[in-house]
């Protein structure tokens, strides 16, 4: 005799699902700052690309940087070719809070 399953089946959820789950504490200095000086000289900007949610954009020639928004995830430290950014974690509490469900 077989007894049948009970199938859950989870949808997939979308990366931006996911991100409006969490919460962030912005606090009122950044983390992160960035050499602008350094970034002129920035042909790849490879910071335009890979950071995951946004943060770094461009108008005109510029590059712009807002920390709100940042998951923390160290990517632009990492990948930036003329050493521009210095990074650290917020101060404890504030920043992002990831919520996972
Ligand atoms: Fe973007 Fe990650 Fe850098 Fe935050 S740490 S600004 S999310 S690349």
């Amino acid at each position: 005799m077989s007894v049948a399953k009970e199938e859950t089946v989870r949808k997939p959820m979308r990366v931006d699902d996911i991100l409006n789950n969490d919460i962030w504490d912005v606090d009122y200095e950044s983390h992160i700052k960035v050499d602008s000086t350094k970034c002129k000289g920035c042909k790849e900007r490879p910071c335009l690309y890979l950071c995951p949610a946004q943060c770094y954009t461009l108008a005109g020639d510029e590059i712009l940087f807002s920390y709100e928004g940042c998951l923390e995830c160290g990517t632009c430290r990492l990948i930036c070719p003329h050493d521009a950014i210095t990074w650290n974690y917020p101060v404890s509490g504030r920043g992002i809070h990831f919520r996972f469900s």
